[in-house]
């Protein structure tokens, strides 16, 4: 079987500002990045065309009015959400289709059809809430997928991981008082990122209280912390909650030379945590992992790190690309104190 890489070329029309860093360059990039690196030809990787998901699909997420607002928006040729989300004529197309290219892999991969999954989309989702555009996010994509595989395909624990530098506030709160979505964010803490949220106390309501766990991370952290936090805090969490199937938030503004961000991770620690992401798969669903692009803003980043994952997930060598930061003590410090607090709540 093989690793779906999905991808539109509606995913490079959809343009916000000028000079916006959330550009089609990101996607662009990692493309044309993993054409000359022979992946594509490797024979493990099956570019899949994604359909458009349909509205009834995304309406258990988001509602009508809203979707309709976007699209008459986009319909319009274009137009603000807020003063960093805007539309262009493009934008509600790419969007359903990135959602509905989450969808059509989730099940090529519970079918048996695909192995897992990158999809390379644009515009990303998990900032989208029920009924707000926000953070450069329309449709909350991760959230419809998994929605689909708990409503449609009767999966009762699917595991959500969202490791982009900012916290995944809409895939949160639309699984906030669920247990059959278990939402995991690992993010730069919220009192210095956007969106503002994040934090340990926010752990679900009612049937959900317990599924929902924020891991904010102090700025500076890095390659130490994470691999700190999957093995005391991740891997425990996933052998108790015993997933059918794992949704990744890929987000790849969490490496150190991201410029709207100010965590520490290098490439190789990026692709050592989806590695193990990828074994936790392998180990507890048969392999069922499907990655969503989010952020990730620096291009040589965005190449680099989506070089590496389909390599991770195809099981060919990894190309190492040498980049060096060295964790500072303080931030160690502060994921040890975190790992305890997090423990203490369970
Ligand atoms: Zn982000």
């Amino acid at each position: 079987m093989k690793t779906d890489l999905v991808f539109h070329e509606l995913f490079t029309k959809h343009v916000l500002s000028p000079g916006h860093p959330e550009s089609p360059k990101r996607v662009n990039t990692a493309l044309d990045a993993l054409k000359k690196s022979d992946l594509l030809d490797s024979g493990r990787v099956n570019m899949l065309q994604p359909r458009p998901a349909h509205s009834d699909e995304v309406r258990t997420i988001h509602s009508k009015s809203y979707l309709e607002e976007v699209k008459e928006r986009s319909d319009s040729g274009g137009g603000y959400f807020t003063l960093d989300t805007s539309v262009n004529e493009y934008t509600f197309d790419a969007a359903m289709h990135a959602a509905g290219g989450g969808i059509q892999t989730v099940n090529r991969i519970l079918d048996g059809e695909a192995k897992n999954s990158f999809i390379l989309c644009r515009p990303p989702g998990h900032h989208a809430e029920y009924d707000r555009a926000l953070g450069f996010c329309f449709i909350n994509n991760i959230a419809v997928a998994a929605r689909h595989l708990v409503s449609r395909r009767g999966m009762r624990r699917v595991l959500i991981i969202d490791y982009d530098a900012h916290h995944g506030n809409g895939t949160q709160n639309a699984f906030y008082s669920e247990r059959e979505v278990f939402y995991v964010g690992i993010h730069q803490d919220g009192r210095t990122l956007f969106p503002g949220t994040g934090f340990v106390h926010e752990r679900g309501e009612g049937k959900g209280e317990g599924y929902n766990v924020n891991l904010p991370m102090y700025p500076g952290c890095g390659d130490i912390s994470y691999d700190l936090l999957l093995r005391k805090i991740i891997k425990p969490l996933v052998d108790e909650f015993s997933p059918e199937f794992i949704l990744i938030s890929a987000g790849f503004d969490c490496h150190f030379r991201d410029r709207l961000t100010s965590l520490s991770l290098t490439t190789s620690g990026i692709a050592k945590m989806n590695n193990s992401l990828n074994q936790i798969a392998k180990d507890h669903c048969e392999g069922r992992i499907a990655f969503f692009l989010e952020g990730g803003y620096d291009l040589d980043v965005m190449r680099q790190a989506s070089v590496n994952l389909i390599e991770v997930l195809t099981g060919l060598p990894r190309t190492e690309y040498g980049d060096v930061m060295e964790e500072n003590t303080v931030s160690v410090e502060k994921t040890r104190q975190l790992i305890e607090t997090v423990e203490k709540y369970r």
